[in-house]
């Protein structure tokens, strides 16, 4: 395991069973020899944002397949809103949205009906509110123009937008997105974080998946980094990014004075290999530049280190490269 595995591994206290919104333990998947999801412990806390990272094949929709009860593990546990599945999905699960791949829309009716179908099928839809809770989820997704096309003539994005609106019809504890930008244009981007950041202020709770470390901290409070399989990291977003201190590593032949010439500032800069490490705290890149070339020293090569987190998923995402 690396530094950064463990340093942002550590950061975050166990939360308590109750203030989860979902967990599992020990969550394991295979199809035949392919382990699609490793034994993953993974803590949701309550009115978080939790984003699901990994590359492509990490196990990221197998893992939130088993957490919806559409996919049964190998072995391990899920508990959703502290009741055990599947024993209590009937129970728990209309208190859950879900946007995931390939939902059961019906390709020969307009969007408006595929809906109003899931409307029927809410517990805590009467009647006579039917039509008024799709219009409404509609218009949340923009998806009111189209709402009379058929549902296979819907392009990737409608399709995403119609599952988003089958999600979000009535108010939930959580709500589950699986890669909820596919497909979708800037505009439709920006209009899921803001669904997201909607949800969030209303104090649900809401697990995302993408395999861009942008999205996840655009719209996230935690993060859950999986990698084959496996759960490499979980914690508050925050302290994740914060685990390495902004820093520059200055490649110059006269380290000595770069560090005298840094230090009168009271800016901190230490020796670190063939290098120096500049604290970026309370300066800039150019300015730590700017005053070295000034002062006379050559400066070969300025580079700014990476986030613990951006560190860490670059070094997954190159290795599956
Ligand atoms: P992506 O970002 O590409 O959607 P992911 O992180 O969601 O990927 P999964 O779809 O969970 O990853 O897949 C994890 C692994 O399990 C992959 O190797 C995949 O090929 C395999 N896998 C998933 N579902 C099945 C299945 N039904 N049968 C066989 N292998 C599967």
């Amino acid at each position: 395991m690396t530094n950064a595995v463990e340093a942002v591994g550590t950061a975050t206290p166990v939360p308590t069973a109750g203030d989860l919104a979902a967990r599992t333990t020990g969550l394991r998947k295979t199809y035949g020899q392919t382990v699609a999801v490793a034994g993953v412990d993974l803590a949701v806390p309550r009115g978080g944002v939790v984003g699901v990272l990994g590359p492509n094949g990490s196990g990221k929709t197998t893992t939130i397949r088993m957490l919806l009860g559409l996919t049964t593990p190998t072995s391990g546990t899920v508990e959703l809103l502290g009741h055990q599945l599947p024993e209590h999905s009937g129970r728990v699960l209309p208190r859950v949205g879900a946007l995931v791949e390939g939902p059961g829309f019906h390709p020969f009716l307009s969007g408006r009906e595929n809906l109003l179908r899931c409307a029927a099928m809410e517990p805590a839809v009467r009647g006579p509110e039917i039509r008024d809770v799709v219009e409404q989820a509609m218009e949340r997704v923009g998806l009111r123009a189209a709402g009379g096309r058929k549902y296979r003539g819907y392009s990737l994005g409608m399709k995403q937008r119609l599952g988003l609106a089958a999600a979000l019809l009535v108010p939930r504890e959580l709500v589950v997105l699986d890669e909820p930008t596919n497909g979708l244009d800037p505009a439709g981007t920006r209009e899921i974080r803001q669904i997201i950041a909607e949800l969030h202020a209303a104090g649900t709770t809401v697990l995302v998946s993408s395999h861009l470390l942008a999205e996840i901290e655009a719209t996230c409070t935690h993060v859950a980094v999986l990698h084959r399989g496996s759960l490499v990291a979980q914690g508050e977003l925050a302290t994740m990014l914060e685990s390495s201190a902004p820093h520059l590593q200055v490649s110059t032949s006269d380290r000595s004075s770069a560090i005298a010439t840094l230090r009168d500032k009271g800016i901190p800069a230490q020796e670190d290999g063939s290098a120096i490490r500049v604290d970026l705290s309370d300066v800039n890149s150019s300015e730590v530049v700017a005053m070295l070339v000034h002062a006379g020293v050559p400066v070969q090569e300025a580079r700014r280190a990476r986030t613990g987190l951006e560190d860490l998923f670059t070094r997954l995402t190159e290795e599956d490269m």
